[in-house]
C-alpha cells in the first residue's frame, strides 16, 4: 500500500509536532518572563473537519495544521484535525459550531451557500470561503472484471456512490441523471464511506465505486494494488458538457494514469471535477482566519511539499472557485498581500 509511504510518516509528523507543540506549551505556562496579560491569553483551539484518512482532505488538514501551529505562541491558537464523511458534513458541523473550519467540494459550498441540493430552501447564510486548494475529480473505479467501462454499464451492478454526509454522493446523482440512469431503480447504489470502498471492492462486495478526491491519494491507490484488477470509468465528452453547462461549479478534468499503475486503462481517464476549498462560519473570529489564511500562504512552498495533489497550487488561483463570501479574516491577509483590491 502506497499511500502509507507517504501518509503515515506525514501522520506521525504531525502528531509528534503536535506533541511537541503539548510540551512546550506547559514549559511557557511556567515561565516568569511573560507580562500577565500574556499569561491570561488562553490558548485557542479550532477544529478542522476533513474526509476519510485514505483520502485527500485529512492530510490537507494536517497540513494546514502543521503551517498555522509552527507560530501557535503568536497566535494563541492550535489547530487540530477531525477525519469526518466529508463535505456535506463538514458545512453542516460548522453551521452547527461543532467545527470551525472545514474542507468543502467547491460545488458543495456554492450549493450550501444557495440553498440548493442537500440544501434546497435551507441556505446556509452564514457559511464563508476562506481560500481553494487542490482540484477533485469524479474518480469511478470499478473491477475490471465486471466489464464496466463507461457510465451506461453501471446499471444492474452494484455501486457505493458515496455516503450521505459525502461530497461524492451528489455528484454520482447528478452524473446518473444527466446520463438517463435513474440511481434508485436501474443500480444497486449503496452508501458506505470512501475509506471502506477500496477494501470491499477488493472482496468483491461492490463493483465500483465514486470518490470525488485530489490525485494521487491512498484509497485509489490501495483500489489499485489489490489482486482484483481495476480500471477506471470513463464520463462521456456528451456528458461532461451536458454538467457543465448545466451547473455553474463542474468543469472538465482527467485522471492522470501515471499515479496509479496496474490499473487496465490505457490512457488518461476524461470525467468532471471540482475543487477543494476551506470553509468557515460567519461567527469564527476575525484573527483566527486571517491567522490560518495567512500562515498557509506565506508557507506556500513548504505547503506545497506536504502532498502530490498540490502541485498546481499558485495564490491566485486560490481565490478562484469560491462562491460564498470571503470570511473578513482572509479578506484582511489578501488586501495586505496585495491578492485582493
Ligand atoms: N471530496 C470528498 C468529500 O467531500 C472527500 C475527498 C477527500 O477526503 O480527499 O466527501
Amino acid at each position: 500500500m502506497m499511500m502509507r509511504n507517504w501518509l503515515l510518516p506525514f501522520s506521525l509528523c504531525v502528531l509528534l509536532s503536535l506533541s511537541a507543540c503539548q510540551e512546550k506549551s506547559s514549559e511557557n505556562s511556567a515561565e516568569n518572563g511573560r507580562s500577565e496579560a500574556e499569561k491570561s491569553q488562553q490558548t485557542r483551539f479550532v477544529t478542522i473537519g476533513t474526509g476519510g484518512v485514505t483520502g485527500v482532505y485529512y492530510p490537507t488538514g494536517g497540513a494546514i495544521s502543521k503551517m498555522v501551529n509552527q507560530k501557535r505562541e503568536d497566535y494563541n491558537l492550535r489547530a487540530t484535525v477531525e477525519s469526518t464523511g466529508g463535505s456535506v458534513f463538514n458545512v453542516n458541523a460548522i453551521m452547527e459550531g461543532d467545527l470551525e473550519f472545514g474542507i468543502v467540494q467547491s460545488d458543495r459550498q456554492y450549493q450550501a451557500y444557495n440553498g440548493t441540493d442537500d440544501w434546497k430552501d435551507n441556505p446556509q447564510k452564514k457559511l464563508r470561503a476562506v481560500f481553494s486548494i487542490h482540484p477533485e475529480s469524479v474518480t469511478i473505479v470499478a473491477g475490471a472484471d465486471t466489464g464496466i467501462k463507461s457510465v451506461p454499464d453501471l446499471k444492474g451492478k452494484i455501486v457505493n456512490i458515496g455516503n450521505p454526509g459525502s461530497g461524492q454522493r451528489g455528484n454520482a446523482i447528478d452524473l446518473f441523471e444527466a446520463a438517463g440512469i435513474d440511481w434508485e431503480k436501474d443500480l444497486d447504489a449503496r452508501g458506505i464511506k470512501a475509506a471502506e470502498s477500496a477494501g470491499m471492492l477488493q472482496d468483491g462486495r461492490i463493483d465500483a465505486f465514486f470518490y470525488t478526491v485530489g490525485h494521487p491519494n491512498g484509497s485509489i491507490k490501495e483500489a489499485a494494488a489489490g489482486a482484483r484488477k481495476v480500471r477506471f470509468v470513463t464520463v462521456d465528452k456528451g456528458i461532461v458538457d451536458k454538467l457543465v453547462s448545466k451547473y455553474p461549479y463542474y468543469a472538465p478534468a482527467e485522471i492522470p494514469l501515471k499515479m496509479y499503475p496496474g490499473v487496465e486503462n490505457e490512457s488518461d481517464v476524461p470525467t468532471f471535477g471540482v475543487k477543494a476549498t476551506l470553509c468557515t462560519s460567519e461567527d469564527v473570529p476575525e484573527d483566527v482566519v486571517y491567522a490560518i489564511t495567512r500562515e498557509v500562504f506565506e508557507n506556500l512552498d513548504e505547503f506545497k511539499t506536504l502532498h502530490p495533489a498540490y502541485e498546481v497550487l499558485a495564490r491566485e488561483n486560490m481565490l478562484q472557485g469560491l462562491s460564498a463570501p470571503l470570511h473578513p479574516g482572509a479578506i484582511k491577509y489578501y488586501k495586505e498581500a496585495g491578492l485582493m483590491e
